[in-house]
């Protein structure tokens, strides 16, 4: 009963109580956290160490130091020089995320476009031409 589940940890497959935002065991979120904490700590002295100096100065591997910089939890400007993240999209360097900021408004451009297409022609059909330029009502945009 509850809302309470047991949930294999994502690093240490042990089965813990989770909660929803839960994805790894108590004792492995504590590691994470410090191990957090010393790449943070080590990055701030050393701004631009490349990863591998980082990873062997933390005893943290690279690829979860590359994970904290994903998450965008690291100060990207103090990132180490071989780990900078590139744009999924175009290759751009980027600080945090997955895309670069003009393919996200890109993207999201489409979108709007793609959700106002929808919503005009579904007007289309009901009522009268609204232009000549194809340009439909703006006022029923839908949020997901
Ligand atoms: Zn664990
Ligand atoms: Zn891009």
């Amino acid at each position: 009963m509850g809302t309470q589940k047991f949930r294999n940890c994502t690093r240490c497959a042990k089965a813990f109580v989770a909660t929803a935002a839960q994805r790894v065991c108590p004792s492995c979120a504590k590691a994470e956290e410090e191990q957090f904490r010393a790449v943070k700590e080590y990055l701030n002295r050393n701004p631009g160490s490349p990863l591998a100096q980082v990873a062997e100065a933390t005893h943290v591997r690279p690829d979860v130091i590359l994970a904290f910089l994903r998450q965008g939890r690291l100060d990207a400007s103090h990132a180490p020089a071989d780990a900078r993240l590139v744009c999924a999209m175009c290759g751009a360097p980027i600080l945090s995320g997955s895309v670069c900021a003009n393919c996200h408004k890109r993207a999201e451009a489409e979108l709007t476009r793609a959700a106002g297409a929808l919503g005009h022609q579904q007007g289309h059909l009901g009522q009268a031409k609204e232009g000549p330029d194809g340009r439909g009502p703006t006022h029923k945009r839908r949020q997901s």
